[in-house]
């Protein structure tokens, strides 16, 4: 059994179909974590965005489900209609390629409801949504909380969060206490390992790097100017960089639409996402993204949370982040599976102390740079 995934635990079958996918050796919380899940612990998983966390939870799923019993066997909560999606791809996609048929279904809030309860008929193995929606087909008796053997919650300090913690709650009180919990996130603060742990028997936690740890690979710059100047700037720097693929993230979602408008009037070729979209023009603004239509997506910070898409170059901080937990996961969605990033902020000097306050945080250096005859260059080096 020389397959390092194998060596892990991981059948012939389902390490053949990642082989397919191009994926061979695992990544540090692959490692960690599928051996302990199958195990049946409860977990608590910490790990840097982009480092293979999804598959970490999948692939021990594969060994548990009995694929003999048309039975509901797993729920994956997820916190966006993004994320819940790209979970749902990921298991096709594996079972796919492996032969293995685990089936799934998705289940999202804003969806027509019927045709959510239709799918559930046919008693998918795992059930991957958000957990408004799915409590609701649990009390429907749509969802069969009972033979639900592993609860995973993904994106876990958004799920555990004040806003959502009771709809989470109560979806796992519904099941059988000896069911196993596993949590999965960037960053938890101890305040939600707390919370957690009261719904946890002796959860193990793995906690791989430092939560506040940025990749070294991604580069930081940032370019000042007055607040009123920023979409032009913007402007001018997509120009002078032409990055191939870029997110430009703004604080409040209420503004991506106006934004990009904005960019849109420039000629530039963008699209936004955020919670009102109607879901089929989220999709498409996603899907044109991913293949490259689009050069640019204005998103926030919920809107982002846990999106994997293939080839970021470049973020744009268009608003400067309040706070550092977001820098760390605006920068993230670029410089993953060992490419590199660019990470640029543009701030009024009135922000300048966020700048120098993550500069510290992070222990990065934020370059000062600068627009000089439509190049980047050094900010003290132009004149
Ligand atoms: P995630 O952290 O789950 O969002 O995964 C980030 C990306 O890494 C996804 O595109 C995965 O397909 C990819 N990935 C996950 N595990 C591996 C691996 N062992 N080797 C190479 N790529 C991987």
């Amino acid at each position: 059994m020389n397959n390092l995934f194998e060596q892990l635990g991981v059948n012939e079958s389902v390490a053949n179909g990642l082989k397919k996918l191009g994926i061979e050796t695992p990544t540090d919380i692959q490692t960690q974590i599928i051996p302990l899940a199958l195990t049946n612990k409860d977990i608590i998983g910490r790990s840097q965005t982009g480092s293979g966390k999804t598959l970490a939870y999948l692939l021990p799923l594969y060994e548990k489900i009995d694929i003999n019993k048309k039975e509901m066997q797993i729920i994956i909560l997820a916190p966006t209609h993004e994320l819940v999606m790209q979970v749902y791809n990921t298991i096709n996609s594996l079972s796919q390629n492996s032969g293995v048929n685990v089936t799934a279904a998705s289940i999202i809030g804003d969806a027509n409801i019927n045709r959510q309860i239709e799918k559930l008929r046919l008693k998918p193995h795992i059930v991957v949504g958000t957990p408004g929606r799915i409590l609701e087909l649990i009390k429907r008796r749509k969802i069969s909380a009972h033979t639900i053997k592993t609860i995973i919650i993904d994106e876990a300090d958004i799920l555990l969060d004040i806003n959502n913690i009771d709809g989470v709650k109560a979806v796992i009180k519904t099941t059988q206490r000896d069911r196993q919990l596993q949590l999965f996130s960037a960053t938890i603060t101890d305040e939600t390992i707390a919370t957690a742990k009261v719904m946890m028997k002796e959860a193990e936690l793995i906690s791989l790097e430092d939560k506040n740890e940025i990749n070294s690979n991604i580069e930081h710059y940032y370019f000042t100017c007055e607040q009123r100047d920023k979409i032009d700037l913007l402007r001018k720097l997509v120009h002078a960089i032409n990055p191939q693929k870029a997110l430009v993230f703004i604080n409040r979602s209420e503004d991506i639409e106006i934004t990009t408008s904005k960019l849109k009037y420039h000629k530039l070729a963008v699209e936004g996402i955020h919670g009102t979209n109607i879901k089929e023009d989220r999709k498409k603004a996603l899907g044109d993204f991913r293949n490259g239509k689009i050069q640019l997506l204005v998103a926030s910070d919920l809107a982002s949370r846990g999106l994997d898409i293939e080839g970021i170059t470049h973020v744009f901080n268009l608003d400067v982040p309040e706070k550092s937990i977001n820098y760390l996961h605006r920068v993230g969605r670029c410089g993953r599976a060992g490419n590199n990033g660019i990470a640029i902020t543009l701030t009024t000097e009135r922000e300048l102390d966020h700048i120098k306050h993550y500069e510290k945080t992070f222990d990065i250096k934020i370059h000062h740079k600068d627009l000089f005859k439509g190049d980047v260059v050094d900010k003290q080096n132009y004149y």
